[in-house]
């Protein structure tokens, strides 16, 4: 169970200097003067108190331009996490990961993998839109990444899907060629990750739909889905 020390190093993480109250409001059960008295927090008041920092967030320039922080959506004990790479118009206008044309074949593959958006949790590894959907900078991966590495902490998932390069990118430090890295297991903090393309991607190159399918009977093995 995380405490008040863990919840202040995840801020240090964040690159904060300093703690303003105020921009948590009074219900914040993480910044608390009074969580200590209370014991260890529960997974709820973990998950509240993060999402209370994220949506807060001014640590990068896409703060400026962002309509809504796209935090995440889905069930926070799901087995199964897909990660992808940004919000585009549609979630920066609903506040929803996944929900325009791309996310409409995320649900379809989930649905393929006789899943549904509510049994799994579903994340990018940047929260906030780039202006034009241009791809996410160096700094900016840096500055979000405390959160997605926080909320995989939160969820335990058995396995995470990364939907493109900067998914990948932004969990193992490293840049991938996802044409090289899709389809192999690899890991993060102990956490089987199948690394496959992105949504987008398939929308303009409907041929590569094959070997996601493949890479996703693999996630359905692992997870004891039948097919
Ligand atoms: N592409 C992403 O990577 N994430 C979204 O939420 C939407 C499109």
């Amino acid at each position: 169970m995380t405490g008040v020390r863990e919840e202040l190093a995840f801020l240090r993480d964040m690159g904060f200097t300093h703690l303003d109250l105020e921009v948590l409001g009074p219900q914040s059960s993480v910044l608390s003067p009074r969580a200590e008295d209370r014991g260890p927090t529960t997974d709820s008041d973990d998950w509240t108190g993060l999402r209370d920092i994220a949506l807060a967030c001014t640590q990068c320039r896409l703060a400026k331009t962002r309509t809504q922080v796209v935090y995440g959506v889905g069930n926070p004990h799901a087995d199964l996490m897909f990660i992808g790479e940004a919000p585009g118009r549609d979630e920066d206008l609903k506040g929803e990961p996944f929900v325009g044309r791309a996310g409409q074949l995320l649900t379809d593959i989930i649905k393929a993998m006789k899943l549904t958006r509510d049994d799994v949790y579903i994340a990018n590894v940047i929260k906030c839109r780039p202006p034009e959907n241009r791809n996410p900078e160096p700094d900016e991966l840096d500055a979000c990444r405390p959160f997605i590495k926080r909320q995989i902490e939160l969820i335990q998932p058995k396995v995470i899907v990364t939907l493109g390069k900067f998914a990948l990118q932004s969990l193992t430090g490293r840049a991938h060629a996802i044409s090289g890295a899709r389809g192999q297991w690899t890991e993060y903090d102990g956490i089987k990750v199948m690394p496959t393309y992105h949504p987008a991607y398939l929308l303009r190159t409907p041929s590569a739909k094959k070997d996601v399918w493949q890479d996703m009977k693999k996630v359905m093995a692992e997870l004891g889905i039948t097919f």
